[in-house]
C-alpha cells in the first residue's frame, strides 16, 4: 500500500471505534470534537508532508527489507544518517504544528524494540523479534501511526511494583492463558493514543525477579476491548469550543494526553514481545528513554523557532524591534534554542551500530540533550513574555475584537504601530499565550520538563555515563600522580 494522504490517515482513524472521555462524558466521534482535533491534525501533518517532494528526503525513507518508500516515522534506523535525519524531520513538524505531532513515540519504540527483541531472543531463545518484526512490517505495509506507551501510574514511588498496595499501579499480567496473556492497568500522559492505530506497550523502570509480572510488552489496536481512555485537562482548552480562531493561538493544530487505562484486555501470543523478562525491561526502557530524548532536540527546537518568530513579530508590532535589549532577548532565544539542536544532531552523529544492525544515538549525549530541554524552553519562554508584554494575558477576547460596540474601542486601544492591524498584534499574542501558558504549553513547557523522563532520570544516566573513573586517570596522568 502506498503511503496515506492526511485525509486517507484521518478516515482510517475514524473507522476505529475507540472508548473515549473527555470532560465526564464519552466522545461519540473523536475525530471531529472540536477539542480533540487539532491534535488529530498534527499527526496528519506527519502524512501531508510526506506527500511532498521537498520534503520527501527527510519524510521518508526507502525500506532496506522490501524496497518500499515508507514513513520515516517507521522507520529503523540503519545509519548515522538515518538518526540525523530523525531529528531534522521533528524540527521541521515543530516549525510547521508549534505542537507536539506524536507519532515520535512509535518510531522510539520500533527502534528500541528492535535491538531489544533481537537481544532477549539471543539469550532466552525467544521469539519475541519474530513477532516484533512481523508487526513492524504491517506497521510499514499500512503506514500506521503506532503509539509507544512507557509510563505507568507508579503509586508509591518508594515501592517495586510488586510490592504495591494496589497491584494495578503498573501494566501487569493477570493471567497467562495457551493463546496469549491478560493484562490490566493503566499508562499515563498518553499524548500519541487517541490517534495511532496501534499501541506498543512497555515497562517504564527496569524490575526485579520479583516484578515478573510487570515486565510485559505487546502491541494491542485502539479499539481492544477492555481498553479506553481518559482525556486530560489542558490550560484553556474549552477556547476550542467558542468557535473563533484567534483566542484560540493556534487554531489548527495542538495535541492531548490521556490516561490510558487495561481493563483485562487479551493480547495474543504473537502481539507479545517482553512477557516476565526482568533483567530486559531497564534495557528497554532505557533504550526508548535515549531515542525519545535524542528526539526532543528536534520537536522542541522547532516549535521554539516559532516561538521566537512570534517575539520578534511582536516586538515589530510593538514598535520595540529596534529596541537593544529586545535584539539581545531574541539573540538569548536564537542561542538557546540552537543549543538544543546542536544535542540533538550531535548525540545522532555520534550513533553506534547495535548487534541487531540498528542504529542507537550516544546514550550520555541524548540525556544532556533531554536535560537542557528541561531548562532551556523556560527561559525562551520567559524571554517571549518579556518581549511580548503583559497585554498577551489581559487583552480582550476576539468576542470584543468583533463585537460592534466594542470593537472599535479594541481596535483603538489595542493598537501597535502603523500599517499592521490591531487583530494580527491580537493573534501573535495569543499564540505566544498558547506556547507559553495556553494548551500548547503542556507540549513546551511541562513536557519538556517530564516527557522523555523527568530530569532526575536523565541525571542518573549522565552519572552512569559520564566514566568519571576515565576523566580521575586524565588528571592523574597530567598532575604527574603515579598510583
Ligand atoms: Fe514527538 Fe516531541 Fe511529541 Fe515526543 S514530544 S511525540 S518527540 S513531538
Ligand atoms: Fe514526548
Amino acid at each position: 500500500m502506498p503511503l496515506m494522504t492526511g485525509e486517507q490517515y484521518i478516515e482510517s482513524i475514524r473507522k476505529i471505534n475507540m472508548e473515549v472521555y473527555l470532560l465526564g462524558k464519552k466522545v461519540p466521534v473523536p475525530v471531529d470534537d472540536p477539542i480533540l482535533r487539532p491534535s488529530l491534525n498534527s499527526v496528519r501533518a506527519t502524512y501531508d508532508l510526506a506527500q511532498k517532494p521537498e520534503y520527501e528526503d527527510l519524510m521518508t525513507a526507502i525500506d532496506p527489507e522490501s524496497g518500499k518508500k515508507i514513513n520515516r516515522f517507521n522507520n529503523i534506523h540503519r545509519s548515522t544518517d538515518d538518526l540525523i535525519k530523525k531529528v531534522k524531520m521533528q524540527r521541521l513538524l515543530g516549525q510547521q504544528t508549534a505542537a507536539c505531532f506524536q507519532r515520535c513515540v512509535g518510531m522510539d519504540a520500533f527502534n528500541a524494540l528492535w535491538s531489544t527483541t533481537y537481544d532477549i531472543d539471543k539469550k532466552c531463545g525467544t521469539s519475541y523479534f519474530k513477532n516484533f518484526k512481523k508487526f513492524l512490517d504491517y506497521a510499514k505495509e499500512n503506514d500506521l501511526t503506532v503509539d509507544g506507551a512507557m509510563t505507568d501510574p507508579k503509586g508509591d514511588r518508594s515501592l517495586a511494583p510488586h510490592q504495591q498496595p494496589d497491584p494495578d499501579m503498573y501494566v501487569h499480567v493477570v493471567e497467562r492463558r495457551p493463546d496469549g496473556i491478560v493484562v490490566r492497568g493503566a499508562k499515563a500522559h498518553q499524548t500519541g493514543a487517541l490517534n495511532s492505530h496501534e499501541m506498543i506497550v512497555m515497562p517504564t523502570i527496569a524490575m526485579s525477579p520479583e516484578d515478573k509480572d510487570y515486565a510485559v510488552s505487546f502491541v494491542v489496536p485502539l479499539d481492544t476491548k477492555g481498553l479506553f481512555m481518559i482525556i486530560g485537562r489542558q490550560s484553556c482548552d474549552t477556547r476550542k469550543l467558542e468557535g473563533g480562531n484567534i483566542d484560540v493561538g493556534n487554531a489548527e493544530y495542538g495535541g492531548v494526553e490521556a490516561l490510558v487505562v487495561f481493563d483485562n484486555v487479551f493480547v495474543p501470543n504473537d502481539r507479545i514481545f517482553l512477557n516476565g523478562e526482568t533483567e530486559f525491561a531497564g534495557v528497554l526502557v532505557e533504550r526508548f528513554a535515549g531515542y525519545h530524548r535524542q528526539s526532543y532536540g528536534g520537536c522542541k527546537v522547532g516549535v521554539g523557532d516559532v516561538l521566537i518568530g512570534a517575539a520578534a513579530l511582536v516586538a515589530d508590532y510593538n514598535g520595540a524591534a529596534k529596541a537593544s535589549h529586545v535584539k539581545d532577548k531574541l539573540i538569548e532565544m536564537t542561542h538557546l534554542n540552537e543549543t538544543l539542536y546542536c544535542c540533538g544532531i550531535a548525540c545522532s552523529a555520534e550513533g553506534t551500530p547495535t548487534e541487531s544492525g540498528n542504529y542507537i544515538i550516544n546514550l550520555l549525549l541524548a540525556n544532556v540533550c533531554k536535560q537542557n530541554v528541561t531548562r532551556f524552553p523556560y527561559e525562551i519562554v520567559r524571554l517571549a513574555e518579556d518581549i511580548a508584554g503583559g497585554i498577551m494575558v489581559t487583552a480582550p477576547s476576539e468576542k470584543d475584537l468583533h463585537d460592534p460596540k466594542l470593537g472599535p474601542i479594541v481596535e483603538k486601544y489595542l493598537k501597535g504601530v502603523a500599517g499592521v492591524s490591531t487583530e494580527d498584534r491580537m493573534r501573535v499574542l495569543r499564540l505566544i499565550e498558547n506556547l507559553s501558558l495556553g494548551t500548547a504549553a503542556v507540549g513546551y513547557r511541562t513536557e519538556s520538563m517530564h516527557g522523555a523522563g523527568s530530569p532526575q532520570a536523565q541525571r542518573i544516566m549522565i552519572a552512569r555515563q559520564g566514566n568519571i573513573p576515565a576523566k580521575k586517570e586524565l588528571a592523574k596522568k597530567i598532575a604527574g600522580i603515579k598510583k
